[in-house]
């Protein structure tokens, strides 16, 4: 099952990725998918407010990867992660991705995750799309199909929560 959420500007944007972090308990690894421009990294700084990080979330792209404290009961590091750049998945295993995903004091954002799919762990994915709408209209699509009860909640939830669901449709992932 799919659930899209349409909001009208960046900080609408923010405000999902926030209410996001509040569903998150450690261990979740997050997918974030879909066209360029079309608010992975705005969501995810709202995502990193909701879990109180105090430096400021860019856009990783140089870097693949880059780790935050979070100010949280459960949850220690939020590592972002975009992998426009990767051209292949074994770079990123050569920098533990592994145990990073699997540990769960962390919350693992990855941007066009598409490009290592191969090497995500099923688990503890949540896997979140961004279409481009217009100029300031966004699509957001949370998959409900997930290995993980708490993040096939979170996929239900939040576009419930946050007041703007559209149709659903059954027995989609998002890849
Ligand atoms: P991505 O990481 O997916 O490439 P960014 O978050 O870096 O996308 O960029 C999205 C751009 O679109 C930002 O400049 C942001 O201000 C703008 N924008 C306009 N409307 C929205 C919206 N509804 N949601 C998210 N970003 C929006
Ligand atoms: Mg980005």
């Amino acid at each position: 099952m799919k659930e899209k959420i349409i909001t009208k500007n960046a900080e609408k944007t923010q405000e999902v990725g926030k209410l996001l972090a509040t569903e998150l308990r450690g261990g979740e690894v997050i997918s974030l998918l879909g066209d360029l421009g079309g608010g992975k990294t705005t969501f995810t700084q709202g995502l990193a407010t909701g879990l109180s990080v105090k430096e400021t979330i860019t856009s990783p792209t140089f870097t693949i990867m880059k780790k935050y404290p979070v100010e949280h009961n459960t949850i220690k590091n939020l590592y972002h992660l975009d992998l426009y750049r990767l051209s292949n998945p074994q770079e990123l295993a050569d920098l533990g991705f592994a145990e990073i995903a699997a540990d769960p004091q962390n919350v693992t954002v990855i941007e066009w995750a598409n490009k290592a799919k191969e090497i995500i762990p099923p688990e503890n994915n949540l896997q979140i799309r961004f279409g481009w709408l217009g100029k300031d209209k966004r699509e957001i699509t949370f998959s409900t199909y997930s290995r993980s009860p708490a993040c096939r909640q979170a996929g239900s939830e939040i576009p419930i929560r946050s007041g703007r669901t559209s149709k659903q449709t059954k027995g989609e992932v998002l890849y």
